[in-house]
């Protein structure tokens, strides 16, 4: 079975061509999302044209950025960021235009199952997935089956209120989780401390070398992300915790988190095991595989409890 895979980012789109289960094909490419949706959708429609002329495929997956309406192929709400986006029926664009099967889903919860079926998640029926970069998505796996919602947005770990009146957040609120715990608030607080720290490798460089003032800084935001976590656990009761984002490339946050959470969590939660996500930024595009292809829902998920 051949499938086209394609996951718009609002920065880049990365699209992969699978042939049953390898990819015979990827690349990445600028979304433009920043020049509105008529652009953004024309950069996905000019990939998908250029892969299927080279690959002819059975069926068409596209996760995307915003709130998804996953059964009718829809956007129900893009901030924004992306002007005009809101409302566009991507599946009933994409059929007409390539009389193929098209399946929309978003962007983090392509991942999420892109890691459930093929990644770190695994085996494991009841995984959350958060991903610290700019801001912070998540995804709830509850019984091997993604978690919607009423407005298909289940999920956005991003804008858990941790310090209620603090920093102003892009949703409206005040002192979200992403605001204090993402990658891009300890950049922000990185170059407070020293202009030169302007990303992620820079800060865990001079951390490395025992600068004292970023070891506080990166344990500060360290425990910043463990207190979303922590809340999370409470409420889904997970066996595992992927953490997604090129930060936990980093040994470090990793460890400390399973040292925190260990040490705070009631005994009867444990064990949540936490791990980086496998998949790195191409479990989306394998989460659109295993939709297409019917990997994901698994018939019987009870079979893959652990
Ligand atoms: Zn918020």
């Amino acid at each position: 079975m051949n499938i086209l895979t394609l996951d718009a980012g609002g920065t880049a789109m990365k699209y992969a061509c699978f042939h049953d289960n390898e990819i015979v094909c990827q690349g990445e490419r600028p979304s433009g999302s920043a020049r509105g949706a008529e652009v953004f959708s024309g950069n996905m429609k000019a990939i998908l044209c250029e892969c299927l002329r080279k690959y002819p495929a059975d069926a068409i997956g596209i996760s995307t950025t915003g709130q998804v309406d996953a059964q009718n192929g829809s956007i129900l709400y893009a901030d924004d960021v992306m002007p005009g986006y809101t409302g566009m029926k991507l599946k009933e664009i994409f059929e007409a235009e390539f009389s193929l099967p098209v399946h929309i889903e978003n962007d983090v919860n392509a991942a999420a199952i892109g890691e459930g079926t093929y990644g770190a998640g695994k085996g494991y029926p009841d995984f959350l997935m958060a991903a610290y970069g700019t801001g912070i998505g998540g995804a709830v796996m509850a019984g091997g089956t993604l978690l919607r919602g009423s407005r298909q947005a289940a999920g956005e770990f991003g804008h858990i209120r941790i310090h209620p009146g603090g920093r102003p957040c892009g949703c409206g609120g005040r002192g979200c989780y992403e605001t204090c715990a993402s990658a891009t608030a300890l950049v922000r607080n990185a170059i407070e401390l020293d202009p030169s720290l302007t990303d992620g490798r820079k800060i865990f460089a001079a951390f490395n070398r025992g600068e004292a003032k970023v070891k506080t800084l990166v344990e500060e935001w360290v425990r910043e992300i463990s207190y979303g976590l922590i809340s999370l656990i409470y409420i889904f009761n997970p066996s595992r915790i992927l953490l997604g984002g090129g930060i936990f490339e980093q040994p470090y946050p990793v460890t400390r988190l399973r040292e925190i959470i260990a040490g705070e969590i009631q005994k009867s939660f444990l064990p949540v095991d936490l791990i980086p996500a496998a998949l790195g930024n191409l479990a989306g595009v394998y989460g659109m595989k295993a939709i297409c292809c019917g990997d994901y829902p698994p018939c019987c998920p009870a079979a893959v409890s652990v």
